[in-house]
């Protein structure tokens, strides 16, 4: 690997709350990935939705494929910018852990539901997960991941809950920077999502080939594959065209972000976490960015099918909460908890649930 002076490097790692003996084969950016592989939290993404729940259909994105395409794309940039590639693939795997199931629809219930608890933000749930939930392990809590792989996890996080966090929430209260690695999987999660979600949608039947074409960037595009291939079928035109798109994205966030590099002449990560972001796309991406964002949500996230899912996520989670919240015994808590301390339990046990667990146990209980 020919890293730049102020990649993330294991060796200068900030640690893991326990302290631990390091491994004779791999550096602590992959062992953290290994210990998110082998979670619990990380088999069950294969059944929680992206955008369509599981049961929709077999030939969608999940969860999981989803967080295996953020890891994919972060990789190449990681590679190509000189920066730790397997701190960007242990970040890109752990980002979504922390999904409710039935998707956005699901996050926005339970934070509903949890308001005078907290509330709920999948963000948090990400980092709860591998600090304190997943417990496989004798000597500590959670996976006891590096702070670098954590911070990454944390993308987002209020003032309030920046405050209860100590270390890995002082960035967010001092308004510093995580590593690079850490900016890049942000930017290679809304490539693949933007993307596989005009290829999932199109394959759906949700947003048809005349709604893409309307599409400037789209239109643009596929205009010159088109020409390039005039006997494409259509299928294959959608993915080249998809594929281009992607690689567009791509190859600006790289080459703005070198760019910046060079002026901003960086000797270390402290200098990174000091200074303004850096990894970014150019003007005219960052526009385009934008429409596309647009677009999915008036052509697919807004769409009468997409809504039905998301007002039964919405019936579902809330019943669940409210039936688990009454009857503990339910799922084992025979302890005797204060209110806040239940209601978080039941949070963490309906967030950590597949959507066909969710729907299974809704039935089970709507029959009490
Ligand atoms: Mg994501």
């Amino acid at each position: 690997m020919n890293l730049k002076p102020f990649a993330a490097d294991p060796q200068k790692s900030l640690g893991r709350q326990f302290k631990e003996a390091p491994s004779k084969l791999r550096n602590d950016f992959q062992r953290d990935r290994d210990r998110i592989i082998h979670s619990g939290a990380f088999r069950r993404l294969e059944y929680k939705t992206q955008v369509f729940v599981n049961h929709e259909g077999d030939m969608f994105r999940t969860r999981l494929t989803h967080s295996l395409e953020v890891a994919q794309i972060a990789r190449g940039i990681a590679r190509t910018l000189g920066l730790h590639e397997d701190l960007a693939e242990a970040i890109s795997l752990a980002h979504d852990l922390g999904h409710t199931p039935f998707g956005h629809a699901g996050q926005t219930t339970l934070n509903q539901l949890m308001r005078e608890y907290g509330g709920f933000e999948h963000n948090l749930q990400s980092l709860r997960i591998v600090d304190v939930l997943e417990n496989d392990y004798v000597d500590f809590k959670g996976l006891n991941l590096t702070f670098e792989t954590r911070e990454g996890i944390l993308k987002h996080c209020s003032h309030k809950n920046a405050l209860k966090l100590g270390r890995i929430g002082e960035r967010f209260i001092k308004k510093k920077q995580p590593s690079l690695e850490a900016q890049l999987v942000n930017f290679a999660d809304e490539i693949a999502y933007n993307h596989h979600d005009i290829d999932d949608g199109y394959r759906s039947g949700l947003v048809t080939f005349d709604q893409l074409n309307d599409l400037p960037f789209f239109n643009e595009i596929s205009s010159e594959v088109k020409s390039e291939s005039p006997l494409i079928n259509e299928k294959q035109f959608i993915k080249s065209t998809i594929r281009r798109m992607m690689n567009i994205f791509i190859m600006d966030l790289c080459q703005y972000s070198q760019a910046q590099f060079d002026k901003k002449k960086f000797n270390c990560i402290d200098d990174v976490r000091n200074a303004k972001p850096i990894i970014g796309l150019s003007e005219d991406l960052t526009k385009k960015q934008q429409s596309l964002k647009q677009f999915l949500r008036e052509a697919l996230y807004l769409h009468p099918r997409v809504q039905v899912m998301t007002e039964n996520a919405h019936e579902v989670i809330n019943l669940l909460f409210k039936k688990l919240l009454q009857n503990p015994s339910l799922i084992n808590i025979n302890e005797h908890h204060n209110q806040h301390d239940l209601a978080k339990f039941v949070s963490d046990y309906i967030a950590g649930m597949t959507d066909r667990f969710a729907l299974q146990t809704y039935e089970k209980l709507c029959q009490h």
